[in-house]
């Protein structure tokens, strides 16, 4: 009986570290958003995702404003 107990309690444990396991991968895949490159406005220094900033040259800027007012 007590050989029964051990293999539930063993079983239960390898079943807990494999979900432990498997969190830690989903949270290492997670951050894939946070991994875009940012940037910095060139005329206010807004912090923005280079996918919303307006790109001229080697410079960026947070809205068609200020790439027009940095000239
Ligand atoms: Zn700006």
């Amino acid at each position: 009986m007590s050989k029964l107990l051990l293999l539930i309690l063993a079983v239960l444990a390898v079943w807990w570290l494999a979900k432990g396991f498997r969190r830690k991968d989903a949270a290492r895949d997670a951050p894939e958003a946070a991994a875009e490159k940012m940037v910095t406005c060139g005329h206010c220094g807004l912090y923005l995702p280079q996918s919303e900033a307006i790109g001229e040259g080697d410079r960026f800027f947070c809205c068609a404003e200020h790439r027009r007012l940095a000239g």
